[in-house]
């Protein structure tokens, strides 16, 4: 539902002309599904961060940092506050001694991935073919079974909400398990990885090697995030699926892919309850056939 501008959202744009007041959130995901934000800014450096999250905080607004979209289920009500994404200068990859690469939180991890085999450094070809940027990345411990974001990271910068500016956490300070880090929560700048000297050719065999399973095994040419169930331990969350008959199962616009049953499409203008309704007969017939009880990888915010 749209949400009429606040005397705050008008306030806001004098400080920053770029924002849009409501802004439909499906125009930002992946899945193209969302409601609206009240207000959405794009942030190009550090210190418009900080005065947009000063602002934020001195009328006790939510904010909330989206990515790339690619693991996002927003419902149809929306956010409420601000949406920030971040551009410009987080954008940037820098290559420094020692392997290392540090890329900005709104880098795409295709660009990263192509970067580092560019330049004959191996270690991120797991996550060639992920869509999403290097801070989704960091938050969702991106990866496939050949290896996670996690395990190349050194350092991580984030912003720090009472000092209202930028802070590097340490690789002692990082946690990093199966989809999931301690970073859940912080808004992520920049992030340090650590590759590998190899051979650019090789590298870029296996990157293209990862892009032609992607092609043959996901619908990666619909909308979609991805993976909705992580793989629960010593189980295939897309086996389960196949396996309780449920590929093609639709809900409205949403259906369970044929083609790769862990992936729901949005193939004729679903909505978010729409999808969130075949999230839960999926759970509940996978439950009914196997007693597993599946748990989302995507992320669902906003309001119903
Ligand atoms: C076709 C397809 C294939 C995929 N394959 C894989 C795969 O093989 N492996 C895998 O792990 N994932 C996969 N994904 C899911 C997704 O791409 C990853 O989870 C990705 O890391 C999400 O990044 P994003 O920028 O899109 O984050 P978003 O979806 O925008 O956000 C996800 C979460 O991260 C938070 N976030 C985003 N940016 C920041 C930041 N800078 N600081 C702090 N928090 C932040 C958001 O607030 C949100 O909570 C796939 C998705 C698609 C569509």
């Amino acid at each position: 539902m749209p949400v009429p501008p606040t005397p705050w959202a008008e306030e806001l744009r004098k400080l920053f002309p770029n924002a849009r007041l409501v802004e439909p959130l499906a125009q930002h995901t992946t899945f193209h599904i969302g409601g609206p934000a009240d207000v959405f800014i794009a942030v190009e450096d550090e210190e418009r961060l900080g005065a947009l999250l000063r602002f934020a905080k001195e009328r006790a607004l939510p904010s909330f940092l989206i990515g790339r979209g690619s693991n996002l289920l927003v419902r149809d009500g929306g956010i409420r506050g601000v949406v920030l994404r971040l551009e410009g200068e987080f954008e940037r990859i820098e290559f420094l001694e020692g392997a290392r690469v540090r890329a900005g939180a709104a880098a795409p991890l295709p660009r990263l991935v192509m970067a580092c085999a560019e330049r004959g450094l191996a270690g991120a070809e797991p996550l060639a073919g992920v869509p999403g940027t290097v801070g989704g990345g960091l938050v969702m411990n991106a990866g496939t079974r050949e290896g996670e974001i996690g395990a190349l990271t050194r350092r991580v910068r984030i912003f720090d909400p009472e000092r209202l500016e930028g802070r590097w956490l340490e690789a002692p300070e990082l946690l990093f398990s199966y989809r999931r880090s301690n970073l859940a929560g912080s808004m992520i700048l920049v992030g340090e990885l650590v590759l590998k000297a190899g051979e650019k050719r090789d590298i870029l065999r296996r990157v293209q090697e990862q892009q032609q399973r992607r092609l043959r095994t996901q619908p990666i040419h619909t909308f979609n995030v991805g993976s909705v169930f992580k793989n629960p331990p010593g189980h295939f969350a897309a086996k389960l699926i196949e396996e309780a008959g449920l590929k093609g199962l639709r809900q409205g616009g949403a259906k369970v892919s044929e083609l790769h049953a862990n992936f729901i499409e949005n193939d004729k203008g679903a909505s978010a309850a729409d999808v969130l309704a075949l999230i839960e007969a999926v759970r509940g017939k996978v439950r009914e056939r196997s007693g597993v009880a599946l748990e989302l990888e995507v992320k669902v915010v906003g309001e119903a």
